[in-house]
């Protein structure tokens, strides 16, 4: 077993305070969720971030508070667009609550503070969409107290937005006494962070996706944790590209070329064990677009020019399916092939089986891996699916969230 160094560590998450340490009974909570859903035909299309927001908000109306949601949803550039309005997921926040919930068409003025001033112990509101003022994405503090004044104490469970200083984010939890995160906030800080800085071994992880400059920070940062890192995706030809392998015509991130060679170099120097795909599903055409392509071939090692990876092939998913097996932490994010091109999305389905098969404990997120074992039936035996994106990448790669370092801790 190798020592972890503890400096990778950037939030100690057992001194983060959560609803549970403070007292919230019959006060106005101003919460920050990420409703940041998907809309179709005016409609919530995907509903799994509501739900991911339910047991605080539930445990909330359990202590008789008056709660107050608040969040942002797409990017109207701070402008009000009612394709963006939060009222749907009002409509769909009451339908999983089965409880009315007030939406109110703004998210500050004199309607919002009447309004608040006025509410009965134990309701829920759902403010406007915060984007729809500019002032939310600058931070604007005239904004932020305006948010501020309409609770009594605030709660982060918004872990999709943790990485980005906003006013929601960062200027409010300043200005109140109480601030403390949600359930979602903390499962997520616990199994991004303590889980995969103190796994149980072997800890393998496994990325996949389009670029490498997404995540050659996560892989840097991993290698520090990891004992196996598998890598498949778009990504994995620059890695092959800059081990001296042919990769064809297969999508390349040259500017990446060296800092792709010194992960190589880490892991080895680390005694991680690196996994390249060995075999692809190739061809000669691709357009992800109108998902279509030309011939495809299995090619073994090397890549002919005029052809693309689009999948990993049967050898690696054997060994990527061994690797999985005998790991006990699993940590996946990204696609391992063009996924939404049907007879592309063979190796990652495969991975989703392996995964939910796997009695390991398994960290999960990025929305194609989601997919997948939506897909393949196995979102249930995973230990915890992320609902973050960008933040997710973000705090593994080790870098302070602003919204979780907003929050109070326990000594203070
Ligand atoms: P990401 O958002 O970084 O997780 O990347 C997801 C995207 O990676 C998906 O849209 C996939 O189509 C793409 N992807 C995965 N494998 C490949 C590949 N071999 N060639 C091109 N794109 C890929």
């Amino acid at each position: 077993m190798r020592p972890i160094d503890s400096s990778i560590i950037a939030l100690d998450m057992e001194k983060l305070q959560t609803v549970t340490d403070v007292d919230l009974r019959e006060k106005r909570v101003l919460v920050r969720v990420d409703f940041n859903v998907p809309l179709d035909g005016g409609k919530v299309a995907n509903c799994s971030r509501i739900v991911a927001a339910l047991p605080t908000i539930s445990y909330l109306l359990g202590q008789s508070a008056k709660v107050i949601l608040m969040s942002h949803l797409g990017r109207p550039n701070g402008k009000k667009n009612l394709n963006y309005s939060l009222k749907p997921v009002a409509q769909e926040l009451s339908r999983l609550l089965n409880r009315p919930v007030l939406f109110l068409d703004d998210c500050i003025g004199p309607s919002v503070a009447s309004t608040v001033d006025e509410l009965d112990d134990g309701s829920v509101v759902l403010l406007e969409n915060l984007r729809f003022y500019g002032e939310e994405e600058a931070n604007d503090s005239a904004f932020s107290a305006k948010l501020a004044s309409y609770g009594d104490a605030y709660v982060n469970d918004a872990f999709g937005a943790a990485h980005r200083a906003h006013a929601s984010t960062v200027g409010v939890p300043r200005l109140l006494p109480i601030k403390v995160a949600g359930f979602l906030m903390q499962k997520e800080l616990e199994f991004l962070g303590n889980r995969t800085a103190n796994p149980e071994r072997p800890f393998a992880v496994l990325l996949g996706g389009a670029k490498v400059s997404d995540k050659i920070g996560v892989i840097d940062a991993l290698l520090d944790r990891c004992d196996k890192m598998l890598i498949g995706g778009a990504m994995a030809y620059t890695l092959l590209f800059a081990n001296g392998e042919s990769v064809g015509n297969s999508p390349v991130q040259k500017d990446r070329s060296e800092a792709a060679a010194a992960a190589i170099a880490k892991a080895k120097r680390k005694g991680v064990e690196f996994l390249l795909p060995v075999d692809h599903l190739c061809s000669n055409f691709v357009d992800v677009a109108s998902k279509k392509i030309g011939k495809t071939q299995i090619m073994d090692g090397p890549i002919a020019d005029g052809w693309q990876g689009v999948d990993i092939g049967p050898k690696t998913i054997g060994r990527f399916g061994k690797a999985i097996a005998d790991a006990k932490t699993i940590l996946w994010n990204g696609p391992v092939g063009i996924f939404e091109i049907p007879g592309c999305a063979e190796g990652t389905l495969a991975i989703a089986k392996f995964i939910g098969d796997s009695k390991a404990i398994s960290i999960v997120g990025g929305g194609d891996s989601i997919d997948a074992l939506d897909r393949s039936g196995r979102s249930k035996d995973i230990t915890f699916i992320s609902t973050g994106g960008g933040a997710s990448l973000e705090f593994l790669e080790g870098k302070e969230l602003p919204g979780a370092a907003a929050l109070s801790t326990k000594n203070g």
